[in-house]
């Protein structure tokens, strides 16, 4: 995955993850049932989930958020990580 691109850079260059609350968090692991690219990862001990593979998510999906009641699941800010993304760009332009 770390070769994957996304707008022209590459994924594992783009800050963009889900960050667990663990402070709301019930660990029903709805997120995890319900993401196919193995973001988060189960544990035996405390916190029981992990963010250990942040950079297979997705850039700017948001979907796993909907299946916590909790609401225990954040994102960065699209604008900012967009922001973000041009400014890499720019550095790599004019290397
Ligand atoms: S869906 Fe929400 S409450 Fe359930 S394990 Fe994931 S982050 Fe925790
Ligand atoms: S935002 Fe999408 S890709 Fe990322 S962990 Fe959640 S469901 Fe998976």
């Amino acid at each position: 995955m770390a070769d994957d691109t996304f707008m022209g850079v590459k994924r594992d260059k783009i800050d963009w993850s889900p960050t667990i609350d663990y402070s709301k968090c019930d660990f029903c692991m709805e997120c995890d049932k319900f993401c196919p690219h193995h973001v988060f990862e189960r544990r035996d001990d405390d916190p029981k989930l992990v963010v250990a593979n942040p950079h297979n998510c997705v850039v700017f999906c948001r979907a796993c958020a909907k299946t916590c009641g909790p609401d225990a699941i954040s994102f960065p800010s699209k604008p900012e990580t967009i922001a973000a993304i041009k400014k890499i760009r720019e550095q790599e332009d004019g290397q």
